[in-house]
């Protein structure tokens, strides 16, 4: 039978252990006379050490031989598809010679202890409570990727650590199409890493600020999207449960991908008491004062509370709460909720397109939380917006109950609702984005708001880009944490590649790696 050499070192390497063993032994024995069972004891836990050392040789070379054989297999069922396909040599030849690159990129991936020092950090584009979002370069490939750095401190402190374990694993299986990808974790004392792709088109908050309102054919192609996302990321049995725009991300050419997975739901501390008041609307309850409605303030045009919002939103993306505009009812009253949350949230999202706030804005999000909680008095469609029919019956129809709620039985019903009629689902992906982002090159961070890297409070700089990027809302109660879609090299384009995605093993680790597991670096 064939060995490969790293077997045979592996043998010769045990070999020299076990009579390195037998060697001092004797030498005790020699010396010292005859203790038995002191002998014994050692010599057991000298045994066992080395059957550990054993089992960890033989599989890691196992694991080695398997991969061998799987990289030929892929070889050669990529060259029979190429046979069989009218594809002229030289392409066929370039084809598996991209194969070639991508796998022995692969191999290097896998040997290599990813670190921080292996990524130049160019240009800080997101700050929060957890830490920070830069765009990196590799230095040995010149990859641009962004790179969140999580504070461990934090993340502990705030018991986020089971959320993200369990999270992390799910989504290494979503769809990549409309998911954010994640390359690889690491981490050192302080942080932990995480290195996605980069989206350079920036996000649906900045985007949003930057057009006020959006038409209706617009907020279709971005809400369509986002159907998809959330659909796959729902038939993974996972809910978001913090879809809000500055969580939907722009690719290059201005499609939608989810991000900032990982979120924890305790809203105790900073919604507290909450209660459904079903009658008595305006007036105190007895439950508990602090569902009380203010006094209501004058009445805002549509533009006025545009432009209320938008000067607020600023100052309540900062804030260590955050904004619970786009939370359901049923999370802010923990009754208990399902993925049907994250389908409320973009009805949210969908009448901010339209309309240019969010449904249920105050000047307190506190307010806010009671108007969501009353949300058949309080979401109303101001006169100037003229929406269409169609497009005010899907926002009531994903802002309300559970049980009415379009989406409780699937997105299929979203997808339905005569607002998407003419939307080829399988195509959306594909088609033009409503808007294109400028971007210059895979750097180019001009969609996204400054950031100097001294701050230690949030700032920005009057000398950011078109796109307005506000920092992300910052709630302590959340956690963002960005999911684990472990790809290593694949990018879709050679065939018989797929089969690396889930291979990246050894950057696979659960969280409890994250925290010190000798497997992760
Ligand atoms: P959090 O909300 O927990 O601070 P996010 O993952 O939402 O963390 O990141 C904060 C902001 O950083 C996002 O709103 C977005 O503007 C930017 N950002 C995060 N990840 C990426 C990415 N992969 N590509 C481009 N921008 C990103
Ligand atoms: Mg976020």
């Amino acid at each position: 039978m064939f060995t490969p050499p790293v077997m045979d070192s592996a043998r010769s390497w045990l070999q020299k252990l076990q009579q390195r063993e037998k060697v001092s032994k004797k030498k005790e024995q020699g010396l010292n006379g005859v203790d038995e069972s002191y002998e014994e004891e050692h010599s057991s836990a000298t045994r066992q050490r080395v059957a550990t050392a054993k089992q960890y040789i033989e599989n890691h070379y196992k694991e080695q031989m398997k991969n061998l054989q799987e990289r030929k297999e892929r070889r050669c069922s990529l060259e029979k598809k190429l046979a069989d396909s009218d594809v002229s040599e030289e392409e066929q030849l370039n084809i598996l010679k991209y194969l070639e690159k991508k796998e022995t990129e692969y191999m290097r991936l896998q040997r290599h202890r990813m670190g921080v020092d292996d990524f130049e950090l160019l240009t800080m584009i997101g700050k929060g409570a957890f830490g920070e979002v830069w765009v990196c370069r590799e230095k040995d490939t010149g990859n641009a990727y962004a790179m969140k750095k999580l504070k461990k401190s934090e993340m502990l402190r705030r018991g986020q650590v089971e959320h993200v374990k369990a999270e992390r694993n799910l989504l290494a299986e979503v769809d990549r199409n409309c998911i954010v990808k994640l390359y690889f974790s690491f981490q050192d004392n302080d942080y932990l890493y995480l290195i996605m792709e980069y989206l350079p088109g920036g996000d649906m908050m900045t985007l949003l600020m930057r057009k006020d309102t959006l038409s209706e054919d617009e907020a279709r192609f971005y809400i369509g999207e986002a159907v998809l996302a959330i659909e796959s990321i729902h038939k993974h049995n996972y809910i978001h449960r913090d879809i809000k725009p500055d969580n939907l991300l722009l690719d290059r050419y201005g499609h939608l991908k989810l991000s900032d997975f990982g979120l924890c739901k305790p809203l105790h501390c900073y919604f507290p008491n909450l209660q459904e008041k079903d009658t008595n609307v305006g007036k105190n309850s007895s439950c508990s004062p602090q569902l009380s409605e203010q006094p209501s303030l004058p009445k805002r045009t549509q533009q006025e509370q545009l432009e209320h919002w938008q000067k607020n939103r600023r100052s309540l993306a900062y804030s260590t709460v955050g904004t619970p505009d786009y939370i359901a009812p049923e999370v802010l009253l923990k009754k208990g909720y399902g993925v049907e949350c994250d389908w409320w949230s973009l009805g949210a999202i969908m009448y901010e397109m339209l309309i240019g706030y969010p449904p249920f804005y105050s000047d307190e999000p506190m307010a806010t939380c009671r108007k969501i909680v009353n949300w058949r008095t309080h979401l109303k469609f101001p006169e100037e917006a003229k929406l269409s029919p169609e497009a005010k019956d899907l926002v009531s129809r994903l802002l309300c109950n559970v049980e009415q709620r379009l989406g409780t039985k699937g997105a299929d019903e979203i997808k339905d609702h005569p607002w998407f009629n003419g939307v080829e689902w399988d195509k959306l992906y594909e088609m033009e984005a409503a808007f294109i982002p400028e971007v210059k090159d895979e750097l180019d961070t001009q969609n996204f708001e400054k950031f100097e890297e001294s701050d230690s409070q949030i700032q920005s700089s009057s000398k950011s880009g078109p796109w307005r990027k506000m920092l992300s809302s910052k709630d302590l109660n959340f956690m963002g944490y960005t999911y684990k879609n472990f790809e290593i090299v694949n990018d879709g384009e050679v065939p018989g590649m797929t089969e690396l995605k889930k291979k990246g093993k050894l950057r696979k680790p659960s969280i409890k790696s994250l925290f010190g597991n000798p497997l992760f670096p």
